[in-house]
């Protein structure tokens, strides 16, 4: 399919795929404690390779705001016990080591999404969410991410990030079903850009 035919596709009204690759049929919720709350910078929604959406859809409990600044964001956080703010490693920066939560306690996870430098814009434009205890993942496993070049070496794909993380949160519960549609996504991007082009410019050495 060519590039120019793109644009005048049909697409999926949830899960925004071409709806000649929905990838519904590979969705299924998952039932999550934490609350997931996907701050979205509005650059990142018309990705293609929008991979918080498909986390937020496979999830019982989460959302997805697009903005930068975010006025309700204060009250939202009144009404949890605790909530943290996921954001990768950075030199120097203090980090909070993931721990599973109380059954009982209510909790938030706050997932800045966008390029690093949209992340941080989100970040600046928020104050509140300074204060908030920032989460980090350890580097584990390479990303699934094979065609989305990263920019840092312990980049991964937001979907994949939230699995990780709520993996460690909440140990009782299997995410891996989370990345069912997200591993589709990968193959149908490999395809449609033909496994030669994927060969000579993303596969690792
Ligand atoms: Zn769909």
């Amino acid at each position: 399919m060519s590039e120019s035919a793109k644009s005048t596709r049909p697409t999926c009204v949830r899960c925004k795929r071409p709806l000649s690759h929905c990838l519904c049929a590979h969705i299924s919720v998952v039932p999550n404690r934490t609350r997931v709350l996907v701050l979205q910078h509005p650059d990142e929604q018309k990705h293609p390779l929008n991979t918080a959406r498909l986390a937020v859809l496979g999830l019982q409990h989460a959302e997805l705001w697009v903005g930068e600044h975010f006025a309700q964001l204060e009250e939202t956080l009144s009404t949890v016990d605790s909530a943290c703010l996921l954001f990768p490693a950075q030199e120097g920066c203090a980090v909070q080591p993931l721990a599973a939560i109380a059954p009982e306690q209510s909790s938030l996870l706050i997932v800045p999404d966008g390029t690093w430098r949209n992340a941080r814009q989100i970040i600046r434009s928020n104050p509140v969410l300074r204060g908030l205890p920032h989460l980090s993942l350890a580097l584990g496993e390479p990303s699934l991410y094979r065609v989305r070049k990263a920019s840092e070496p312990a980049a991964v794909a937001t979907i994949e990030a939230i699995v990780r993380t709520l993996s460690v949160l909440e140990p009782e519960q299997d995410f891996q079903p989370l990345l069912a549609p997200f591993t589709v996504l990968v193959e149908q991007q490999i395809q449609a850009m033909g496994p030669e082009v994927y060969a000579r410019n993303y596969q690792r050495g």
